[in-house]
């Protein structure tokens, strides 16, 4: 059993969705019993958003907008995926109960001018409502067998709305109840990504680029034999190809590779999506749903044939550095502690931290946009150490990036650093902070953010990745 996932370019018109039925087409052939996952089409959860958003401040007119415009988007797709006259008319009628929801709860919310979590939640996820339908109409048409599934009957989760955790034991319950006598009979389950309900059955989602961790949390409650994420890249590379031209497809990276380069900025998956896979080995494909036949990267538990020590250099843009300074900060115990306790209570998310041994300087990065609030809540958190005289500072420095190196190969292998930091050096780049997390499979530096191009070009150059080839 495979489970497929398509990302929203996958999806996004009545061209790329062709192209997905001839993908699953060709994969069901080998193994009959697959699983779809889609994405909302490209911009459509976007769009749900920012309508709901203007809707708060009054803005009815962009309900009415954003509704002629999904469902103009939507319905041409239909009639250009489905020929049936029936089925068009069932399928419109469906999409258009969607929409209308849509319609009727942006008033509600122009109207008290209230957006609540659990009502931006469900909104959120009607994109995926929409296409899965679609996707499943599109698959019939060409003889496929395939039945739409909103996952809020599958995938059970906490009610942190937004950003909600799945209850893996639950779902698993629940996904082969629901699923399984639908594999059976030959059936193609079309299943919505990104959403889920709590145990009450109100719908969530599981945080934006959601849909990849949907595909994780179905494979590993069906016990999957393998995840393919079909997206718009090649796989995971040794670096943005936007940056560095020579840049080449990692055939075989492990899973721990590939969760510290999802959290490091390659945009290829999304971080959480290997969490459900990795206790039960199942192993996670990327692939191009452009070039279905170029090979991918394959993920899984061993790190492959590869002789190299570094495999990958990425970046992060947009960050800001935060920096807790004092000379009385030395062998005051506790000020880390209220530190990371008020940034933890902001709801601001630490990139990488980084002490110096002489203990007068703490820093840490986070995203750009939380700068300012992480802040105040420093100073205001710190306002006993500033009087004492231990903390004398706390600066905001930005924009800044994070330039990480990842590769299994490096661990315990005494050098590399040092030919990273002189292959930056070369290139003329300051290095503002340095990290390494005690896996040693990352080593990861703080940059000025015009700086970090620079910095991933020379690394990837002293490692000679664009020359790298699987043994
Ligand atoms: N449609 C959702 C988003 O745009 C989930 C996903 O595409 O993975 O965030
Ligand atoms: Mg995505």
């Amino acid at each position: 059993m495979q489970v497929l996932k398509f990302g929203g370019t996958s999806v996004g018109n009545a061209e790329r969705i062709r192209q997905l039925v001839l993908i699953v087409a060709a994969e069901r052939a080998r193994d009959p019993h697959v699983v779809v996952v889609v994405s909302a089409m490209a911009g459509v959860t976007n769009m749900l958003l920012g309508a709901v958003q203007a809707a708060v401040g009054g803005n009815v007119a962009a309900i009415d907008h954003a509704h002629a415009e999904l469902r103009r988007r939507h319905l041409e797709t239909l009639a250009q995926v489905v020929a049936s006259d029936a089925e068009h008319q069932a399928l419109q009628a469906q999409l258009d109960a969607l929409l209308e929801r849509f319609a009727r709860i942006g008033e509600g919310i122009a109207l008290v001018g209230e957006l609540p979590p659990r009502a931006q939640d469900f909104i959120a996820g009607l994109g995926e409502r929409l296409s899965a339908r679609l996707v499943a109409a599109a698959l019939r048409a060409d003889g496929i067998p395939a039945v739409a599934f909103d996952a809020d009957q599958l995938i059970v989760t906490d009610d942190m709305f937004g950003s909600a955790t799945p209850d893996l034991a639950a779902t698993a319950l629940a996904a082969r109840e629901c699923l399984r006598p639908v594999l059976e009979t030959g059936q193609i389950p079309v299943v919505t990504g990104f959403i889920g309900a709590t145990p009450e059955g109100i719908p969530t989602t599981l945080g934006r680029g959601g849909s990849d961790y949907s595909a994780g949390i179905l494979g590993a409650a069906l016990e999957a034999d393998g995840v393919v994420i079909w997206t718009d890249a090649d796989g995971f590379m040794t670096a943005d190809p936007r940056l560095v031209p020579t840049a080449q497809v990692l055939s075989e990276i492990s899973y721990a590779e590939a969760g510290e380069l999802a959290y490091y900025g390659a945009k290829v998956l999304h971080p959480k999506t290997l969490l459900p896979l990795i206790p039960k080995g199942i192993p996670l494909y990327v692939k191009n749903s452009f070039r279905p036949d170029s090979p991918g990267t394959c993920v899984s538990a061993t790190t492959g044939d590869w002789q190299a020590d570094v495999k990958s250099v990425t970046s992060i843009k947009g960050l800001a550095l935060i920096t807790v300074a004092g000379r009385g900060m030395l062998g005051v115990p506790g000020i880390a502690a209220k530190t990371f306790a008020a940034v933890a209570a902001a709801g601001v998310n630490v990139l990488l931290i980084s002490q110096s041994s002489s203990e007068n300087n703490l820093c840490f990065m986070i995203e750009g946009a939380d700068a300012e609030k992480t802040r105040a809540a420093l100073v205001k958190a710190l306002a006993v150490e500033f009087h004492q005289g231990c903390v004398e500072r706390v600066d905001a420095h930005q924009p800044v990036a994070i330039v990480a190196v990842v590769g299994a190969g490096m661990r315990g292998r005494p050098g590399i650093a040092a030919r990273i930091f002189s292959a930056v050096a070369t290139a003329n780049v300051n290095v503002i902070a340095i990290a390494q997390g005690s896996s040693e499979i990352n080593i990861s530096f703080v940059v000025a953010e015009g700086e970090a191009a620079a910095a991933v070009t020379a690394i990837h150059e002293r490692f000679e990745l664009g020359a790298m080839t699987s043994a």
